[in-house]
């Protein structure tokens, strides 16, 4: 993580962490939806005590999310957790602890994450800045970096979220010219998967464009599977992970000579679950019809009752309208398997 390591994506459990088989079980289905590492909650010490058997059976790291009870960032380093969020704001005497933490943590090689929350600011920043500003943010962040750093010890990570998109933008991006650490981003308490999908792709395009970022996760009121999804396809956007299926669709106009959303959506559902990077295009008339289908892998431009079906910008079949979702899929599958092979 960091430097040119690539982008991760990371989630977070909604299981009580004391239900070890629940939180192991949602890990499972995190990892298999793409998801990199995982956080886990810590309130109490029954999910402290989980916390070993979890670390030891994940697939992916875990990282120990700990607010309010030092004793649990102990436990957590103690538990072999890949990493242990910390956050100052909601600890108190924090900065008593630090020495102990940088200790424990030094000894197991375990990297802290310094999570900075607009929601729970230090008081003394929220009296300085009125609000929780970028400035604000910052900080909060560099101040309790600085505490560690007096300790000697650097495996830091850091976070400054915020719900507004173009606040928290401003918060990394003064945070990035003031540090070398590893950022991690989020935009907090998004919202709904909707405007929380809208908010994270807006706020984490805007800084990953600018090489400001080294591992993002979604905060959606959504499954966190969702989260995941959202965030490897943020990823694929920016060409920061390669893409996988991308189904390039026109949005159809008066022109369309064809249904383009039920045949973009049939020919999505007809290739769910292709691990290929394929290009398919679906467009909807011959305006840029054959200019689309013939730059992607695969693509029909439809007109007149009849689909030209391309395949690597080649014309290779003329089918009638009710004939190209079949075709598409079917040379979908050829080139994959082509590709395969390659
Ligand atoms: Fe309209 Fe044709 Fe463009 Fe689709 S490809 S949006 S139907 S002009």
């Amino acid at each position: 993580m960091g430097g040119d390591a690539p982008v991760s994506v990371q989630s977070m459990t909604t299981t009580r962490t004391s239900d070890i088989g629940a939180t192991l079980q949602q890990i499972a289905e995190l990892t298999a939806s793409g998801c990199q590492i995982v956080r886990v909650a810590c309130p109490t010490q029954d999910d402290a005590d989980a916390l070993p058997t979890i670390a030891r059976k994940s697939q992916i790291p875990v990282i120990a999310d700990i607010h309010f009870q030092p004793k649990y960032v102990f436990a957590a380093i103690e538990a072999g957790c890949a990493a242990v969020r910390v956050n100052p704001g909601n600890i108190k005497q924090f900065d008593d602890k630090v020495r102990e933490i940088a200790r424990a943590a030094k000894d197991h090689g375990t990297p802290v994450r310094i999570g900075v929350n607009a929601g729970s600011l230090d008081r003394r920043l929220l009296k300085k800045y009125g609000k929780a500003t970028p400035e604000a943010l910052v900080e909060s962040a560099l101040w309790e970096a600085s505490l560690f750093e007096e300790h000697d010890f650097h495996d830091i990570k850091i976070s400054v979220k915020h719900n507004d998109p173009v606040v928290m933008i401003e918060a990394y991006k003064q945070l990035a010219a003031q540090c070398a650490y590893p950022l991690h981003l989020g935009v907090t308490e998004a919202g709904p998967a909707f405007q929380g999908t809208i908010k994270s792709a807006v706020a984490f395009g805007a800084l990953l464009s600018q090489g400001i970022g080294d591992t993002i996760r979604v905060s959606l009121s959504a499954p966190p599977a969702e989260e995941v999804k959202v965030g490897l396809q943020i990823l694929e956007a920016l060409n920061l992970k390669q893409r996988g299926l991308e189904i390039v669709s026109c949005p159809s106009c008066g022109r369309a000579q064809v249904d383009v959303y039920k045949l973009a959506e049939e020919v999505t559902a007809g290739l769910k679950g292709m691990d290929i990077p394929l290009r398919v295009a679906v467009m909807g008339c011959v305006v840029n019809g054959p200019g689309e289908a013939r730059e992607a892998d695969l693509g029909v431009a439809s007109g007149n009752g009849k689909g030209q079906i391309f395949v690597k910008g080649e014309v290779v079949r003329t089918v009638p309208e009710s004939r190209i979702v079949e075709t598409l899929i079917e040379e979908a599958f050829k080139l994959a398997e082509l590709m395969r092979q390659d």
